[in-house]
This record gives structure tokens, C-alpha cells and sequence, in this order.
């Protein structure tokens, strides 16, 4: 999912719309912006699909009045999976005996279950399937005189991972859980301040990137500027290494580094590690674009677009059920005949998960006349799913979780297929010794299986690791 507030800024909501537009690859399913003034109280609009269709109509944006707003795109990961209703749709509202506060969370509780029946046995009433509601509830029972502090209370009760932002009637609060595992910034623009899941929706607007909310901080941003705060036990951070991969977009700056570059070097690195003589090298687009890049660098082999992408479709992974799926990959990608025809191509993606766009891609450039398919994959081996907001299937569709590498170059029917090791990951986002085995410096349990949260509610419900 993506987050984004705005405090201190005339018609605040309109930002945050513009902030959401730019974070869209993030969550595709629906969106929803809360915003207030003090004339007309809190506001708030959820709708289906994409912002730019939902959030522009002045209509709409005229009910949003206010100096202060947060928004959040919807990418289900838990909850009502691939089957959004609009209840599920954030920001969250609640309202508390000193006011109210909307909360828009991108990640996953991973004790949600836990905490959801607990809480309902206390008499409280949830109002969405949404993991992230929780924290609303918890917020209710706290009997903290403040709602920054609410929150500390809510949160040191919640695992797993949480990028957040919230809004008062007169603060707006960002908080990231202690590893750090999905990203927030802080920006400032003109008078006021704004809180972003990644850079790149600060550029949208204008706004002066002032730094990473830490892994496990809070900061609560009044007229008066950023208060910092930290609610929690100091741990080491563990950001998700699948955002400089894949997830965040390639002009945004993580951990201090351009996620291009990153992409680049791993390219470059793949090309080190597993090289092979071919003709051309085509990224799978847009995702494997800039490790193309890199590849085509290292090796020497030229660099081409072999295959075009059409720039209306959307992700086609996000898209929830398997038949719109497998239908995406064509309506999203068309190889391009004349430069492909009796070349030996190396095919550069992001990740192999369930197997479907390889196959569907390779079946594709082979008709087109290939010679030759060889497949070059930005990271690791996807065996295991990921707890953290990121919704890779359970481990039976995962195509790395049941075959090995030889295995699935047979079922994808290709030349070659080799992925990054897990080291030259590493090495890419710029670890020169690559990974810590004893203390790893990002999460990877996607790749290595290796939780750095126990999915407690995955345990529970017989999920063996
Ligand atoms: P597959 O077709 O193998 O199931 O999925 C791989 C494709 O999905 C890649 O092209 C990748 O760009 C894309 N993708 C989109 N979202 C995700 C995600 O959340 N995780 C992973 N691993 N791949 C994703
Ligand atoms: Fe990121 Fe993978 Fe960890 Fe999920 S399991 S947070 S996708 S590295
Ligand atoms: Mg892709």
C-alpha cells in the first residue's frame, strides 16, 4: 500500500491526492483520503480504482476541505484479499474522548488474529475484515490522555510491520514499527510538512525531501514543526530488501540510495554471476528495465526493447484473481517481432513467483522467432511468502517453493534460467560484503525463508516454516 499526509497546506487534500497518484504502483484496488478543517470537522471519500479517476473531480475534492489530510491506496494483503469491500478501504476513523484520528497503514499486522479476537471479546466493534483496524480499537481502550500517546500504546501491542500515517484534528503523526520494514518519509513544502511512503510522490508536489522517518520512530508534526518520539525498544532495522527490488518506483531515493542505481547494479551483478552469449538484452517491462540496463552494461550485449509494454495497464501481479492474471500478462505486454526475430535473447524480470508472465513471455518471443530464451532474474528464488504487505501466494503456488532452478527452467521451457544470489542482492544495495548471515541488514524471508517477525497468525492458523 501507499500513504501519504499533508499538514500546514490551504486545500491539503488535493496534495494528498496528487502524493496517492504518485504512489498508484503501490496499491491499484481503491483509495481514500480523510482530510479536516475546523468549520466542517472531519471529511473523508473512498472509492474504488485508480486516483486519478476517483480523486480529481472538484466535486469531490470540495468535500475535503482543510489544512490537514492523509490518504492510502489499497493493495490487499490482508483482510477481504483480492475481494476489497469498501469498508475496507482506509484511512480508518475513530473517534475518542479527546477528539478524532484516521489512520492509514501500509504493511501487516502479523498478530492481528489474535488481537481482533481479544478485542472483539472486550466488547469491541469492528467494521472492516482489515488487519489495520486494530490499531483504531486499541487506541479506543488506552487510557492515555493524548492520541500520540494512544498510539504508542496501540503500537507496542502490534507486530509485524507498520509504515503509518495518522491525522488529529491539529497534528499529523507518521510512525514506522522498529525494523523499519516497509518505508516512510518526511518532506517539507512551503509552509508546511508531508509524510510519504516513498520520494517520489514529495517531487509531485513540490515538496523538499527532509529525511527517512527512522525504523521505529514517531514523529508528530504540528504548526510549531517535528516532534520526535520513540515508542519502542531500539532494535536493529530490517528493511524489506523487495522494495529496492521491485516494489518502490525507480525515481525514489531508500536508505539514501536512487532505487535505479540499485536496480542498475544488480543487473550488473547478475551479469557478473551468471553470464551467457546472446544477441540482445530485453527487459520484462517496465519492472526489469533498469537491471536490463545494467546487464547490457556489464556484458556488453546490447540492449533492446524487445518487448512493449502497454502504458494503460497497470501491474499486472496486483491484479487479484489468477484468470485476470494470466489474461494480464497479454493484454499488458506484445513482444516486438522485427527486433526479436533469430536472436539470441536474454530476458531480464524482477521475480519469478508464481511462474505465469516467464511463461506466458517466453511463449510470446518464441513465436516472434527468437533463437534463443534465456531468462536473467533481478532476485533470488521467491520460495516463501512474504507476511509484511507484500502478498505473494502461499507456498504451494510459489514456483521456487517446489522446484529447483533446473526445475523450473524446464517448466518455463527456456534456454537458461538463473537468479541473483542472495550476496549479490546484497552487494547491489551497496552491502560490500554482502549478507550478515548471523544479523542480516534487510529482511529477505521471501528468499531465505529467515522471519525476522514470527507470522504469529500464520502459525496459528498451521502455516510450517
Ligand atoms: P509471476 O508471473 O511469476 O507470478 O510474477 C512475476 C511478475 O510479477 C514479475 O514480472 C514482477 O514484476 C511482478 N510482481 C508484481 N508484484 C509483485 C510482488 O508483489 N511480488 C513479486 N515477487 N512480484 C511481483
Ligand atoms: Fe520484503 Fe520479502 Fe521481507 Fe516481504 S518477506 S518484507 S517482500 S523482503
Ligand atoms: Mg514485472
Amino acid at each position: 500500500c501507499g500513504v501519504f499526509g499533508v499538514i500546514g497546506l490551504d486545500q491539503a487534500a488535493n496534495f494528498v491526492a496528487l502524493g496517492l497518484h504518485a504512489l498508484q504502483h503501490r496499491g491499484q484496488e481503491a483509495g481514500g483520503i480523510v482530510s479536516h478543517d475546523p468549520e466542517h470537522g472531519f471529511n473523508s471519500a473512498r472509492r474504488f480504482g485508480y486516483v486519478r479517476d476517483s480523486f480529481t473531480k472538484a466535486s469531490l475534492m470540495d468535500t475535503l476541505p482543510g489544512l490537514l489530510s492523509i490518504g492510502h491506496v489499497r493493495y490487499s494483503t490482508a483482510g477481504s484479499k483480492g475481494n476489497t469491500q469498501i469498508r475496507d478501504v482506509q484511512p480508518f476513523f475513530g473517534e475518542f474522548s479527546m477528539g478524532g484520528a484516521a489512520i492509514a497503514h501500509n504493511g501487516n499486522i502479523t498478530n492481528a488474529a489474535a488481537l481482533r479476537r481479544e478485542l472483539i471479546e472486550r466488547g469491541s466493534i469492528f467494521q472492516s475484515s482489515s488487519d489495520s483496524e486494530c490499531i483504531i480499537h486499541l487506541m479506543a481502550r488506552s487510557l492515555q490522555r493524548d492520541i500520540p500517546a494512544r498510539m504508542e500504546d496501540a503500537l507496542r501491542r502490534v507486530e509485524g510491520a507498520f509504515s503509518i500515517v495518522a491525522m488529529t484534528r491539529t497534528k499529523l503523526i507518521g510512525v514506522r514499527d522498529p525494523l523499519g520494514v516497509r518505508p516512510l518519509v518526511l518532506g517539507k513544502v512551503g509552509d508546511g510538512w508531508c509524510l510519504s511512503s516513498e520520494t517520489c510522490a514529495l517531487d509531485i508536489i513540490g515538496a523538499e525531501f527532509v529525511r527517512e522517518v527512522a525504523p521505529g520512530e514517531m514523529v508528530v508534526i504540528t504548526r510549531d514543526g517535528v516532534e520526535s518520539r520513540q515508542p519502542f525498544r531500539p532494535k536493529k532495522s530490517r528493511f524489506c530488501i523487495f522494495e529496492h527490488v521491485y516494489f518502490s518506483r525507480p525515481d525514489s531515493i531508500l536508505g539514501g540510495r536512487s532505487v535505479y542505481e540499485t536496480r542498475e547494479a544488480i543487473g550488473r551483478e547478475l551479469a557478473k554471476e551468471a553470464p551467457v552469449e546472446a544477441d540482445l538484452v530485453c527487459p520484462v517491462p517496465d519492472s526489469g528495465t533498469p537491471a536490463a540496463i545494467g546487464y547490457s552494461a556489464e556484458s556488453g550485449i546490447p540492449y533492446g526493447m524487445g518487448i512493449i509494454r502497454n502504458q494503460y495497464m497497470g501491474r499486472t501481479f496486483i491484479e487479484p484473481t489468477d484468470q485476470i492474471r494470466n489474461m494480464g500478462v497479454r493484454l499488458k505486454l506484445n513482444v516486438n517481432r522485427a527486433l526479436i526475430r533469430g536472436k539470441r535473447v536474454i530476458l531480464v524480470d524482477d521475480s519469478v513467483v508464481r511462474g505465469t508472465t516467464s511463461r506466458k513471455i517466453k511463449e510470446m518471443i518464441l513465436d516472434a522467432g527468437a533463437a534463443e530464451v534465456h531468462f536473467r532474474i533481478a532476485s533470488p528464488p521467491t520460495a516463501w511468502p512474504c507476511f509484511y504487505g507484500v502478498d505473494t501466494p502461499e507456498r504451494s503456488k510459489l514456483l521456487a517453493a517446489n522446484m529447483t532452478e533446473d526445475e523450473m527452467a524446464d517448466y518455463l521451457g527456456v534456454d537458461s534460467l538463473k537468479f541473483i544470489s542472495l550476496d549479490g542482492l546484497y552487494r547491489a544495495v551497496g552491502e560490500a560484503k554482502g549478507r550478515d548471515p548471523k544479523s542480516p541488514q534487510y529482511c529477505d524471508a521471501c528468499f531465505s525463508g529467515e522471519y525476522p517477525v514470527e507470522p504469529a497468525d500464520m502459525i496459528e492458523q498451521g502455516f510450517v516454516m
